[in-house]
């Protein structure tokens, strides 16, 4: 694989068979328990939206996702078809088996009430942003997770290209209406989303749009 390379692959599953098939509109946190074997899928709906996601192994929240495992472990700073999003113990959680958007970023982290501050204005601290709908979504899910609990994320469909000379690049998006990238957790995971709500920069096209997140039992 190389950078400039979008690898597509379309799934055969029906989402008439999925058990979990659920619209999450922008600017809510999401989670979901997944089993060995699940295949979970999310459809960028309308297209150039960016999908903050985080893993934990489902068993021992203290292994989660890790982008410098994942990265390491392929040799390659983009996410897709066969990808393995490692965990912190360097354990596979997940491994992307389609993908019809062709390249997601793993560099460009979460947006926060102090990034939007910093990057945009003073006054677009309290605009939502992923971080806090992370810490929400957590605090709901109800296992005592917090602040330290939130490692560098992905985020699918969001393209960050990195120039030759290293630098990151937040471009206009590749995904389009329709497009969706698909995963088969390899152990007991646990799924954190923030469908992000950015307005300050073309990650969204400036227009935050819903996500449809579908979960297929036990494929494999
Ligand atoms: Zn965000």
């Amino acid at each position: 694989m190389t950078a400039s390379s979008f690898q597509m692959k379309e799934s055969a599953l029906d989402p008439k068979d999925a058990v979990v098939d659920v619209t999450l509109p922008a600017g809510q946190g999401w989670t979901q328990e997944l089993a060995r074997g699940d295949v979970f899928r999310i459809v960028d709906l309308e297209g150039n939206q960016a999908v903050d996601t985080l893993f934990f192994n489902g068993r021992d929240l203290d292994e989660r996702y890790s982008a410098t495992e994942t990265i390491r472990g392929q040799g390659n700073i983009y996410l897709t078809t066969g990808t393995r999003l490692m965990s912190s113990e360097g354990r596979p959680l997940l491994t992307i088996v389609a993908d019809t958007c062709g390249r997601h970023d793993t560099l460009g982290g979460a947006c926060s009430a102090e990034s939007n501050q910093v990057r945009y204005a003073l006054e677009k601290k309290y605009m939502h942003n992923c971080r806090d709908s992370f810490l929400l979504a957590l605090a709901r899910y109800g296992r005592g997770m917090g602040k330290r609990d939130v490692p560098n994320n992905i985020n699918f469909f969001m393209n960050v290209p990195v120039t030759p000379a290293g630098a990151l690049t937040f471009a206009d998006g590749v995904s389009g209406p329709g497009r969706y990238v698909e995963m088969r957790a390899e152990m007991e995971v646990l799924v954190l989303i923030s469908n992000c709500p950015q307005l300050n920069n073309p990650c969204n096209a400036y227009n935050p749009t819903p996500v449809r997140l579908l979960v297929w039992s036990r494929q494999a």
